[in-house]
């Protein structure tokens, strides 16, 4: 059994942090071998290996990998460079992503948005170099990723505002994304394109008004989720 020096509870499972307070047991000065000595209270969380799938998803990934193949040595042969087969081929990822972890994973819906916000943007970012005007990346793309993200879990959001703990380091994920396509765009030319102002002020208008009512409940799910 180890002891929180902090809040003093009993804690029957083995863990470096205190479940209670959130402390660092061993931070507290708890000693490591006693931490090691207790036992799990619990059944370890299952790992699922990244190629265990269904067989819809092996026939899925060894059909994407012939197709990988074939479209890149055809363009190589072809055109002597790599243009189409590469937005094919992370489309055809994208939607393998997308139907693996967003749509059978029973992860929470805010998380789910952002999750897909982050993989649109990588997928748009490593497109990049094959536009022939790259600029509507920070211009376009990502500018209507977020905004779309930014309304859809602003009204999750509006929605549960009475209980908003669980939804808000997600709500403020996105709101920080949404300043980057203005951002880049300053750095890229000096210049901002009106969805980009727009989605940057969004978010900058989100996250004030997020730290005005919630300031409390955001630093205690800070707390919460990284252990501080
Ligand atoms: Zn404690």
């Amino acid at each position: 059994m180890i002891r929180c020096p902090y809040c003093q509870v009993d804690i029957a499972t083995r863990t470096e942090v205190c479940p209670l307070c959130h402390k660092s047991l061993t931070e507290a000065g708890v000693a490591k071998e006693e931490i090691k000595k207790t036992p799990l209270d619990f059944p370890k969380k299952a790992h699922l290996p990244w190629l265990a799938g269904t067989l819809f998803d092996k026939v899925y990934l060894l059909v994407a990998l012939n197709l990988a193949v074939v479209l890149i040595v055809a363009e190589l042969l072809v055109m002597g460079k790599i243009y189409f087969s590469w937005f094919i081929l992370s489309l055809v990822a994208y939607f393998y992503v997308f139907l693996r972890f967003t749509l059978r994973q029973d992860n929470f819906f805010p998380q789910k948005v952002v999750g897909q916000a982050v993989i649109l943007s990588i997928v748009a970012l490593s497109t990049r170099r094959f536009l022939p005007e790259p600029e509507i990346i920070f211009e376009l793309m990502l500018p209507i990723i977020y905004l779309i993200s930014l309304i859809i879990i602003g009204i999750f959001l509006i929605i549960n505002y009475k209980n908003p703990s669980r939804y808000l380091l997600n709500v403020i994920t996105i709101a920080l994304l949404g300043l980057l396509p203005f951002t880049a765009d300053m750095l890229e030319d000096a210049t901002a394109h009106p969805l980009a102002i727009a989605t940057a002020v969004l978010a900058g208008v989100t996250l004030i008004t997020l730290i005005i009512f919630y300031a409390r409940v955001i630093i205690s799910e800070l707390k919460r989720n990284f252990h501080v």
